[in-house]
């Protein structure tokens, strides 16, 4: 069965930021400053992934990346439901629950480029038996100007390196810059990687909202895959290598095509998350997304150079890859 950490238990518990009613919560562990230097919270992070229950287990490390304002944290509330309800058929929740977890009303988030993970790390048996821990990630970042480019494909690059899975969340379709962005993060990912001759990451999954051609390429993952490949076939010549590129980095690539979730989600202040204002179009494809990311089946383990990573080994690796960056 699943099991999530209780509070007592949570390594060294008297740190300020936890919130006094000890509740599970997004926990800013990596943060980049107006300086360009960057700021691990050692303590919060080891808070986490030392949690006694945790820490010698095999580690499933799921990121969700991207820009701000584009769905991530309203997609991982819905992750966490699933988490909690540990894959039960009902996870999604009645119709007129709000919804809760990582911050996602518009205006009530501040925009800091860097890496949240939830403060609550599941245990979950894979059907083999295997009992792995999973972490949620959200890592978000800014593309407007040369400077906030360079620093968000520093913390994509971490974020790539320390997941076993980062979904990569972009709206519309994906653009060329999705496709340059992507490029500059693995680049930096494979240059702090370079002794290795494996492939250096695992799973990558592009994830596309509002996606308003589904005539042309159906929702979910089968369009997903076909669209992924005719696109990465039709670009410009500058970005020739880039599909070569991200092939081998790797092991892994899909697509999945997610419907736009209606105008009471994108445009109503007042949308508290309640399914009975989402389009069912949106929501019956939540049903397939999220299973397709977190069924306990499809949960893989974080691997570097072969061997699986455990909670504690992913805090060293943490720690050692910000170390490169920071230089
Ligand atoms: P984040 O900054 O990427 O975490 O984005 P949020 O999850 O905070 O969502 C930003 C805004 O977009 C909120 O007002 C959501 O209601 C809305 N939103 C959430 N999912 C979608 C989506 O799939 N499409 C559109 N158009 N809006 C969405
Ligand atoms: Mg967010």
């Amino acid at each position: 069965s699943w099991g999530s950490l209780s509070d007592k238990n949570v390594y060294d518990w008297s740190s300020e930021e936890e919130e006094p009613d000890g509740r599970a919560r997004p926990v800013q562990v990596l943060v980049v400053k107006d300086d360009h230097t960057f700021e691990l919270d050692e303590a919060a992070l080891s808070r986490i992934l030392l949690a006694e229950e945790v820490r010698d287990r095999d580690v499933v490390a799921v990121s969700v990346a991207g820009a701000f304002r584009k769905g991530k944290s309203f997609l991982m509330d819905f992750m966490l439901r699933y988490m909690y309800k540990q894959a039960a058929v009902d996870w999604l929740g009645e119709a007129e629950d709000p919804l809760t977890g990582f911050t996602w009303r518009g205006g009530s988030e501040r925009e800091t480029t860097g890496i949240q993970i939830w403060s609550e790390v599941f245990l979950v048996d894979k059907p083999d038996g295997h009992k792995v821990a999973v972490l949620l990630m959200d890592t978000q970042g800014t593309f407007d100007s040369q400077s906030t480019l360079r620093d968000s494909a520093t913390v994509f690059a971490l974020s790539t390196m320390i997941s076993s899975m980062q979904v990569y969340n972009i709206s519309q379709n994906v653009q060329e810059d999705d496709l340059q962005h992507l490029q500059l993060f693995t680049e930096y990912g494979r240059l702090a990687m370079e002794e290795t001759c494996l492939k250096p990451f695992q799973s990558l999954r592009f994830l596309v909202r509002d996606w308003s051609f589904p005539y042309e390429f159906p929702y979910g993952q089968e369009g997903g895959m076909t669209f992924l490949e005719k696109r990465l076939k039709n670009q410009h010549e500058e970005l020739q290598n880039v599909r070569k590129h991200i092939h081998s980095c790797f092991t892994n690539i899909s697509c999945y095509l997610m419907p736009h979730p209606g105008l009471k989600v994108a445009t109503n202040p007042n949308f508290d998350g309640r399914i009975k204002e989402i389009d069912k179009d949106f929501i019956d494809n939540l049903e397939v997304l999220v299973p397709w990311l977190l069924s306990p089946a499809n949960l893989d383990v974080k691997e570097i150079n072969g061997s699986r990573i455990t909670c504690r080994g992913l805090l060293e690796y943490f720690k050692a890859y910000i170390k490169i960056y920071q230089g």
